[in-house]
């Protein structure tokens, strides 16, 4: 009886041990929280940020983030928690006190982008310049940039920025990383160039913009939503090298840039030119033309990033004499390289 009884006992035992344990674990399993900041706020025009088209960057940087944070609260295991849900003047610094005491395990700042020339335009990523924080960023800008050339929007890929003191350049940026928190800044889009700014004025498209940050979101902690529907949790992604010293930015322009005229057509306007380009730091992203020896120049346009060397059309306006065509080319940090000028012989006139 007593033999059989320590059976039982040993029976009920194993068979606990091969049950509880799996749910333990899965009880047990800490939840990811995610701290999303809408950039800029503040009622009186205090910090608007960009401001172009009708589109206030404040606005939107706070629409982005409520649809994200619905976004991501259909995905199980998560806790996501805004840095502000008004518009309210929250400093840089206490953005990252809110997700260092959030605890935090990633904290993304949404915002829209504006350049001084008003000609540039697409996604781009910030990120630390420093270590796993580095990586970190890298990881999320492939993934989040994905998402977002999904929707058709022109990538500028993943950057960092040195400030003066050695550290990084971005506040949010540096003073998450200084509380141990991995930070992105996320800038969807241009406001100040029709390319981008003409999508951004439709509310579906910032939902849009919204969904593909919560996917690249789930992508990166590997969650699954709670209908079902979608599942991450063995999705796998690229990963990126930590870097042993600082990643700076690149201050240079694209090392080559050279064009030629492969054909001229006087009789339709049409000369073709060949351009080539590289940057060895730096991605070249964007390039453009003049027929009238540099003064003006055509909008920016895609260059192909597969290429150092392409050629395309430039069409000049009948009645052009001798037109002198210069092209320019762009890295993903703006800086742009000029072509010597090549002489075109000819009276247009078609
Ligand atoms: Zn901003």
């Amino acid at each position: 009886m007593k033999k059989l009884l320590a059976c039982v006992t040993s029976f009920i035992v194993l068979s606990v041990s091969s049950v509880i344990p799996a749910d333990i674990s899965y009880a047990a399993q800490k939840p990811v929280v995610v701290v999303i900041d809408p950039g800029h706020g503040g009622e009186g025009g205090t910090h608007p940020g960009a401001q172009y088209n009708g589109l206030v960057e404040k606005e939107l940087t706070l629409k982005v983030a409520n649809s994200l944070k619905a976004e991501l609260e259909k995905f199980d295991n998560i806790t996501v928690k805004l840095t502000r849900t008004s518009d309210v003047d929250v400093s840089l610094e206490d953005r990252a006190v809110f997700a260092k005491s959030s605890n935090a395990d990633f904290m993304y700042s949404i915002h829209f982008n504006a350049s001084n020339e008003h000609e540039f335009y697409g996604s781009e990523v910030w990120t630390s310049a420093f270590g796993n924080y580095y990586k970190k960023g890298c990881e999320f800008g492939q993934l989040v940039s994905s998402e977002w050339s999904n929707l058709g929007i022109y990538q500028k890929g993943t950057k960092t920025r040195i400030g003066s003191s050695g550290k990084d350049y971005y506040g949010v940026i540096r003073q998450s990383v200084a509380r141990g928190i991995p930070c992105v800044i996320l800038e969807h889009a241009y406001l100040d160039n029709s390319v981008d700014a003409a999508r951004v004025k439709d509310d579906s498209f910032i939902n849009s913009l919204a969904r593909a940050d919560a996917t690249a979101i789930a992508k990166y902690f590997k969650l699954k939503s709670r209908d079902g529907s979608l599942d991450y949790s063995t999705f796998n992604y690229p990963t990126v090298k930590k870097p042993s010293k600082k990643v700076s930015q690149d201050e240079s322009g694209p090392d080559v840039c050279s064009s030629k005229v492969l054909a001229t057509d006087t009789a339709t306007g049409n000369i073709l030119v060949e351009m080539t380009t590289s940057d060895k730091q730096s991605p070249v992203i964007y390039f453009s033309y003049s027929y009238d020896g540099g003064r003006t120049f055509c909008p920016l346009q895609m260059w192909d990033r597969s290429k150092d060397t392409q050629s395309f059309n430039v069409k000049v306006p009948s009645g052009t004499v001798d037109p002198v065509i210069v092209c320019r080319s762009y890295n993903n940090y703006e800086k742009g390289s000029q072509s010597a000028a090549v002489q075109v012989t000819g009276t247009f006139n078609y």
